[in-house]
C-alpha cells in the first residue's frame, strides 16, 4: 500500500514496493504543507510563480537535493521520451521556457537526477530498474495510455540500460479513478481501437457516460510488456474523490495546481 510520509513540512506518498531500496528516493506530492495546504510545484494554471519556485525549494530541499538536481518537462501529451545524460540538469526549474520541450517521459542513470513529471488528474508513472540502476518518470494521461506510452518507455530504456522486463519495479500513482473518469464517445471509440472492448478499461453503464481505468490501461501494459505482477503498486487514489489532497483539473478548474512525482539515484 503506498503511504504519506513527511519530509520537513512537506507531505508526500510512497510507494510500498519502493520502501526498501536504498539506492534511490521518490515522492509524490500532495497539498499537505503544514501551512496553508495548497503546496503545488506547478506553474500551469497557477498564478504565483514565485510561490511555485518557493515550492519546488522546499520540495527539493526536503530530499536533500539542489535546483540543478531537478529536471522539468514541458509536457504535451506527447509520447515523447527524453534520455537525460547530463551531470546536471535544472531544467525548467525557474521557468517553463528552460524545460525540456515538448517531452512527457524523462529516464536517466545518472545520479542525483530526479525528473519531476506534473499531473492533474492524468497518470503519473515511475519506473525503477534497479539490475541496471535506471529510472523513470512518465506522464501518461488519456492521450499517452492509448498511445502505449508507458510500454514505449520501457521499450526505451530496455534500448538504453539493458533494463529487462523482469527487472521492473512500476507505480502507478494517483489520478483521475475508474469511479470518476467520464469520458465521450470519440475517447471511447480511440481507446477501442488499441485495447479492444475490455471492459476492464472501459466501464459502461445503461444510462451514464463510459469511465475508464487508466490505471488497468497502464498495469496491462506493464503486465504485457512482461513486468512481474509483484513488481506493480498502483496507489489507486482518485485525485477526483481525493481534490483536498491532489490536485484535479476536473474538480478545481480555475486555478489548478499540479501533483508533482519524481524518483532519483542517490
Ligand atoms: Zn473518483
Amino acid at each position: 500500500m503506498a503511504y504519506l510520509k513527511k519530509y520537513n513540512d512537506i507531505v508526500v506518498m510512497q510507494f510500498d514496493i519502493l520502501r526498501n531500496y536504498a539506492g534511490i528516493n521518490h515522492f509524490i506530492t500532495t497539498r499537505t504543507d503544514g501551512n496553508l495546504n495548497r503546496f503545488n510545484p506547478g506553474f500551469v494554471d497557477w498564478k504565483n510563480p514565485l510561490e511555485v519556485i518557493e515550492n519546488r525549494k522546499k520540495l527539493a530541499s526536503a530530499f536533500s537535493l539542489e535546483p540543478k538536481n531537478m529536471v522539468f518537462c514541458r509536457q504535451t501529451h506527447s509520447d515523447n521520451v527524453a534520455v537525460f545524460n547530463e551531470d546536471e540538469g535544472g531544467n525548467g526549474f525557474y521557468n517553463r521556457d528552460t524545460a525540456i520541450p515538448d517531452t512527457d517521459a524523462v529516464i536517466t542513470n545518472k545520479h542525483k537526477i530526479c525528473p519531476v513529471i506534473m499531473t492533474a488528474d492524468c497518470v503519473p508513472i515511475i519506473l525503477y530498474d534497479p539490475k541496471n540502476n535506471a529510472i523513470g518518470a512518465v506522464h501518461s494521461g488519456w492521450r499517452g495510455t492509448q498511445k502505449l506510452f508507458l510500454k514505449k518507455v520501457m521499450t526505451r530504456m530496455h534500448e538504453v540500460f539493458n533494463s529487462r522486463p523482469e527487472d521492473f519495479l512500476c507505480c502507478i500513482g494517483p489520478s483521475a479513478g475508474p469511479c470518476c473518469y467520464e469520458v465521450g464517445d470519440e475517447v471511447v471509440t480511440l481507446f477501442k481501437e488499441i485495447f479492444g472492448e475490455n471492459e476492464k478499461i472501459i466501464h459502461r453503464g445503461d444510462h451514464e457516460k463510459a469511465r475508464l481505468d487508466l490505471w488497468y490501461a497502464n498495469e496491462l501494459q506493464a503486465l504485457e510488456f512482461g513486468v512481474l505482477p509483484k513488481n506493480i503498486e498502483i496507489s489507486r487514489n482518485c485525485s477526483m474523490c481525493q481534490s483536498d489532497n491532489f490536485y484535479s483539473a476536473r474538480v478545481h478548474k480555475s486555478e489548478v495546481g499540479r501533483t508533482g512525482t519524481g524518483i532519483f539515484l542517490l
